[in-house]
């Protein structure tokens, strides 16, 4: 299935939220955070909640937040604490019973644990996981491997779920941003390389935590931190208490490509702001890959915007809009089908040849992965006229697979994947390619240690030890025994 943007096939992107809050509305403000973490998966999203000591209750179902939810559910939802989560799927196929949050319970009477998870990230140890698990026992009813990590809580021995996630977190390899709730408190916690982000907040007198930041300036809390790589943080009754259960000597990870695309440009991550990174990576960019000639800097938009301002502030190029956005584009269950596609059935923006007619223009992209959104744009602006085209991309050429939780394709869908810079060219039908260096990348972020960062995407190096082709794909690979399980 190919998505608006020319996209296609799965990705595992997951946004999650959590927050004990009695006295405030937390299912209403979980549905507002996960509305500003939209862009982290369109696919489901899901929301569950209690009163302190009550039952969980979930709702969780495929499409956006906004068509997920409405009124009624929120009132019926309630609680005093609440997690939430948005998802698009890679591990694990699209189906409802891959929607978070994960609904567990194990045991009876007074050793009867109950709890919903939702997790962004990707387990590389999930086969083994799993195994082990079954042989314990435990039956699963998805494909996805949160669910293998809500099993190992729910079904843990220790007598308190901050005991339970302090044994398994050592246990699972990958990246893996977690939020839990039991019927009394949210458990948060993120892998030893924190490979994926997560914030804290507060709001009023509640804890709060968040992929992103963004989520906190919709709600109206406040950032406090980043949750650190390997940390646990619990909301409770007793406020804020947090534990390092991570090796803090172990060698961090954090994913660059959440600086360069991912992320959103209002959020805070390492202690900085994605909208003035994104820009000095393009202003790295102008010096590095300069357009001299070039009439006009114009972004792809939106994710192309911050970094084009910069490249033109630092060139002297003058910016201006070349593209026209339909600002209602999400990922929809209607599909435009071959023959619209063939006949150039444009969703997502039209150029404007008012602005680029007769013009050599430089035209700015955050990333190319496939290279079918920039050839279509490269096409288009040659049709409204444009005199030349240069595309500058501000990520280095994506090589190598994601497998702890972007959707990067398959290595041999992307473009830069055994082609030259020129034969990229060629493929597009640019007059001009160029993309920042992972150096410049790393300049433009402030990074003082590479070596703390995650670019396997660029470089192919993947920092977590045991990493493999296969290991990052279980549930692609698994689904049938795991739907044969569920079936038992
Ligand atoms: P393409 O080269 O056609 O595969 O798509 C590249 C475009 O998709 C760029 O404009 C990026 O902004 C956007 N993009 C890059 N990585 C991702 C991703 N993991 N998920 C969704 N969109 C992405």
């Amino acid at each position: 299935m190919a998505d608006p943007d020319g996209r296609e096939g799965p990705r595992d992107e997951c946004g999650v939220f959590g927050i004990y809050g009695p006295g405030h509305e937390v299912s209403r403000l979980a549905y507002f955070a996960l509305f500003a973490l939209q862009h982290r998966g369109q696919e489901s999203a899901g929301i569950a909640a209690a009163d302190t000591g009550g039952y969980i209750i979930t709702q969780r179902a495929l499409g956006l937040v906004s068509q997920v939810f409405k009124e009624h559910d929120l009132q019926a939802l309630g609680g005093d604490l609440a997690i939430g989560h948005v998802r698009y799927s890679t591990t694990g196929s699209n189906e409802w019973e891959n929607s978070q949050p994960v609904h567990r319970s194990a045991g009876s009477g007074g050793n009867r644990r109950e709890l919903a998870l939702a997790h962004n990230g990707n387990l590389i140890n999930a086969v083994e996981m799993h195994a082990k698990l079954r042989a314990q026992g435990v039956t699963f009813s998805s494909t996805s491997d949160s669910e293998i990590i809500a099993a190992a809580l729910a079904s843990h021995p220790a007598e308190t779920i901050e005991d339970a996630v302090a044994d398994v977190i050592p246990q699972l390899r990958g990246a893996f941003s977690t939020v839990v709730m039991t019927n009394d408190k949210v458990v948060a916690f993120r892998d030893p390389a924190g490979v994926r982000p997560m914030a804290l907040g507060k709001f009023g007198d509640a804890w709060c935590v968040a992929s992103e930041s963004c989520a906190f300036l919709t709600i109206g809390a406040e950032y406090v931190r980043d949750v650190a790589p390997g940390e646990m943080v619990v909301l409770d009754a007793d406020g804020l208490t947090s534990r390092q259960i991570g090796d803090p000597a172990a060698r961090e990870a954090f994913c660059v490509f959440e600086y360069i695309y991912f992320a959103r440009p209002d959020s805070q991550m390492g202690g900085g702001s994605l909208q003035v990174a994104r820009e000095r990576m393009g202003a790295v960019l102008a010096r590095e890959a300069p357009a001299p000639g070039a009439d006009l800097v114009i972004a792809v938009p939106d994710s192309g915007n911050p970094a084009a301002r910069g490249y033109s502030r630092a060139s002297g190029i003058p910016q201006g809009e070349g593209f026209v956005k339909n600002r209602y584009i999400a990922r929809t269950f209607i599909q435009p089908g071959q023959e619209l596609r063939k006949h150039g059935l444009r969703l997502k923006f039209n150029p404007l040849p008012e602005v680029v007619d007769g013009k050599s223009l430089v035209v700015v992209d955050d990333s190319i992965v496939r290279g079918n959104t920039t050839r279509q744009i490269v096409q288009m602006l040659r049709d409204a006229g444009a005199r030349e085209v240069h595309m500058r991309s501000s990520a280095p050429p994506i090589k190598n697979p994601c497998h702890y939780g972007v959707d990067m394709s398959t290595r041999e869908e992307m473009v830069a994947h055994n082609r030259t810079v020129d034969e990229i060219a060629a493929h597009l039908g640019c007059d001009s390619l160029a993309y920042l260096s992972l150096t410049g990348v790393y300049e433009a972020v402030g990074a003082a240690d590479p070596g703390r960062h995650c670019d396997a995407c660029f470089s192919g190096n993947y920092p977590l030890q045991g990493t493999t082709e296969a290991n990052g794909k279980f549930a692609l690979e698994t689904s049938l025994p795991l739907a044969q399980s569920a079936a038992r």
